[in-house]
């Protein structure tokens, strides 16, 4: 079973994903919790430079395609071979992230951003797709509280109108995908969240 989570800034992903992981391993399965950009050795390399003062110096089609790069050894290295082991694999952002960063707030046409999936991805097609959704302004307070004390990378760094408009984006998304895609309200409590976020996967397991 392959499930991503996807959401803005502050959206609270990696807290439900070790949440749900947590759950999942104490009813006795196996689980893979990895994250994009990165998870793989190669691709955390790139995920390095991505994040970096280097990649301001990158037109949108490069980084799009860096994205992609690091999607695919992500893939081949560390997701499809634990998908055929049986894992149950959670994956902090996937296609959809590029989708809506380099897509739509990047400007960058359709038809190129689903050709790079095509071969980023060939195939490895999530059964579940998660979106955090919450107002770009308590996503962005909260994303803040936590880079207090560290710089934040260039992509915190942007106006709340482009974080609403991936929110719409990620909306738009979950309309046209029902049967992959579940919105789930991430401005409640954590526990209250975690609660929806289980319910939705333990019926997928096994299925
Ligand atoms: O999920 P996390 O906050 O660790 O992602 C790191 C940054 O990479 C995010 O701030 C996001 O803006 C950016 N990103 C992106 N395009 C992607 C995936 C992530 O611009 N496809």
């Amino acid at each position: 079973l392959f499930v991503t989570f996807e959401g803005g800034e502050g959206a609270g992903k990696s807290t439900q994903i070790r949440r749900l992981a947590d759950r999942l391993r104490r009813a006795g399965h196996d689980v893979l919790v990895t994250r994009e950009p990165g998870g793989s050795p190669g691709a955390e390399a790139v995920r390095h430079v991505l994040l970096s003062g280097a990649a301001e110096e990158f037109g949108v089609r490069m980084e799009a395609m860096l994205f992609a790069a690091a999607r695919n050894d992500h893939v081949e290295e560390v997701i499809r071979p634990a998908l055929e082991s049986g894992a149950i694999v959670l994956c902090d952002r996937f296609i959809d992230s590029s989708r809506v960063y380099q897509g739509v707030t990047g400007n960058l046409e359709t038809d190129f951003i689903e050709a790079l999936q095509r071969v980023a991805i060939d195939r490895v097609v999530p059964d579940c797709t998660l979106i955090l959704d919450l107002p770009a302004e308590t996503g962005l307070g909260r994303a803040r509280r936590r880079a207090a004390d560290a710089a934040p990378d260039r992509f915190e760094r942007e106006e709340i109108e482009t974080h609403e408009k991936r929110r719409e984006a990620y909306l738009e998304i979950a309309e046209a995908e029902p049967q992959r895609c579940r919105v789930v309200n991430a401005e409640r409590a954590e526990d209250e969240i975690a609660d929806e976020v289980y319910a939705i996967i333990e019926p997928l397991i096994n299925r």
